[in-house]
């Protein structure tokens, strides 16, 4: 048998060990163009259709490659990859356009002509780029719960392409209404302004985008897309969905960083929290800078309702509110960003509608709604861990740990209790950040508890306290 029947014959066990140990969607995406080159007795040369496919198994699969051809030849293999070259490139992957959902929301003009054209052959469809102009930095106003995320979007913003990258990822993380799309577009068209290729995508779009992409056979281009971007931008990250698309997500995240690529994430809770992400992603995902956007404060609400009279008042002649009134609304919507939207058009369209000047009144009658009982705010666990171990005069770190005395027992069970009933979080969650333990473990603790307090009014007392100053 000749070298190259016989490496043949190898590559084709290699493959279907591969495609077992991988799974048929993976096996698609990476293996399958692979194709054997030259043929020695210790070294074969693997080609593949494209450079960023080499650089991508080179980095990521290469040694699993020679290990598994090295057994199944049953001698040590060097292998070398390289890029077959256009003419006899034979692999029909090769799609026309990448699938409808890949289209990028937001783009650049500014694209050198050896660059893949899977997306170029797309920015004429992108008509009207739904990048909301107003959403700049301009009008995102400045305060204490979001300075610290301004910076850095800002920074992420004005860096050049060529700049080495301060903080990679960068991840927001926020409630509803606080900001977190207003940023990420402002980092958006800005850096869109500058020439710089950017890929705005919500996470929703990105699993969609690679789940159809592995339908249609177009998983390449679809990884293609994303590499050619100076700055990729992931909104609700939390609405990622599927393991395969974790992992997917998972190589994007990293060849774009180690690539010195500029990567963006925001989502409503911060990584350690997301617990249906991939332990890897969310891993990177903490290893850049990440930071919250907290609640609106008053005066910051005041000021988001100035700015957005100033930005009515070029479009609509006539219109104005009084002080007073945004100081009522700014006192009264205190939930997010959302609600002082739509306080704030409610005012304008009664104004528009009746011709009558704005007054409290009006405010009171149009935004009564919106006038919410205060909820309770967000309690996060290491305040609750932190509060229930000064009320008990443990140390947090006993609570976290393994130790069982009654002392520390009892306020473990106490502040695990709290944490189910006081946040949103889940059994595994909460077992997570109490030092590892299991779900089950929570949730005797929270039964425990629940039955303790109907029967002991002392202890219910307790209880109340604590939550009384959690609520604070
Ligand atoms: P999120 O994506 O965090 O849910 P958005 O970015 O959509 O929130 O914000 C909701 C609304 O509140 C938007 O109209 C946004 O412009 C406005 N908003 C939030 N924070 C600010 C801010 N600091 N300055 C100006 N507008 C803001
Ligand atoms: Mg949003």
């Amino acid at each position: 048998m000749s070298d190259a029947m016989r490496a043949g014959a190898v590559w084709e066990r290699v493959r279907r060990r591969l495609r077992a140990e991988f799974g048929e969607d993976v096996f698609n995406s990476w293996f399958k163009s692979i194709e054997i080159d030259h043929a020695a007795d210790d070294a074969v040369r693997l080609s593949v259709p494209t450079r960023f496919l080499k650089s991508w198994i080179d980095n990521h699969y290469r040694d699993r490659i020679i290990a598994r051809w090295s057994e199944e030849a049953a001698q040590p293999i060097r292998i070398d990859m390289m890029v077959r070259s256009a003419v006899t490139n034979r692999v029909p992957l090769k799609p026309k356009a990448a699938p409808e959902s890949v289209r990028p929301i937001i783009q650049s003009g500014a694209r050198t002509p050896d660059q893949a054209p899977v997306i170029n052959g797309h920015s004429d469809a992108l008509g009207g780029s739904p990048l909301d102009p107003r959403l700049t930095f301009d009008s995102f106003v400045q305060g204490r719960s979001n300075t610290l995320a301004r910076a850095a979007a800002l920074q992420v913003a004005q860096s050049r392409t060529t700049d080495s990258v301060l903080f990679n990822p960068l991840y927001i993380h926020a409630g509803v209404g606080l900001g977190k799309t207003h940023l990420l577009q402002a980092i958006a068209g800005t850096a869109q302004a500058a020439g710089r290729r950017i890929l705005y995508l919500t996470a929703e779009k990105f699993t969609f985008g690679f789940v159809a992409s592995l339908k249609n056979q177009t998983a390449i281009a679809f990884k293609e897309a994303l590499r050619n971007i100076d700055l990729l931008i992931i909104d609700d990250l939390q609405f990622l969905q599927g393991k395969q698309t974790q992992a997917e997500f998972c190589h994007t995240l990293n060849a774009l960083i180690d690539a010195g690529r500029q990567v963006v994430v925001a989502g409503d809770r911060p990584p350690s929290d997301l617990e249906n992400l991939d332990e890897r992603v969310r891993s990177r995902l903490a290893g850049g800078l990440t930071v919250e956007i907290g609640g609106l404060d008053e005066n910051l609400r005041l000021d988001i309702l100035k700015q957005k009279l100033n930005q009515a008042r070029a479009q609509h002649q006539g219109f104005d509110v009084p002080l007073a009134v945004l100081g009522y609304v700014a006192k009264h919507v205190t939930q997010n960003g959302r609600d002082l939207d739509g306080a704030f058009n409610r005012l304008l369209a009664s104004n528009r509608l009746t011709n009558q000047p704005v007054t409290i009144e009006m405010a009171e009658r149009s935004i009564r709604d919106l006038v919410r009982v205060a909820e309770p705010r967000r309690v996060k666990i290491e305040e609750i861990q932190k509060i229930v171990a000064q009320h008990y005069n443990v140390s947090r770190s006993d609570i976290l740990s393994s130790r069982r005395t009654a002392t520390v027992v009892r306020p473990r069970q106490i502040a695990m209790y709290l944490a189910k009933t006081m946040t949103l979080r889940s059994l595994p969650e909460i077992g997570r950040r109490f030092g590892g333990r299991d779900h089950t473990t929570v949730l005797h603790a929270v039964r425990k508890i629940e039955g303790l307090v109907g029967q002991d009014p002392a202890l219910n007392e307790e209880v109340e306290v604590l939550k009384r100053r959690l609520n604070d």
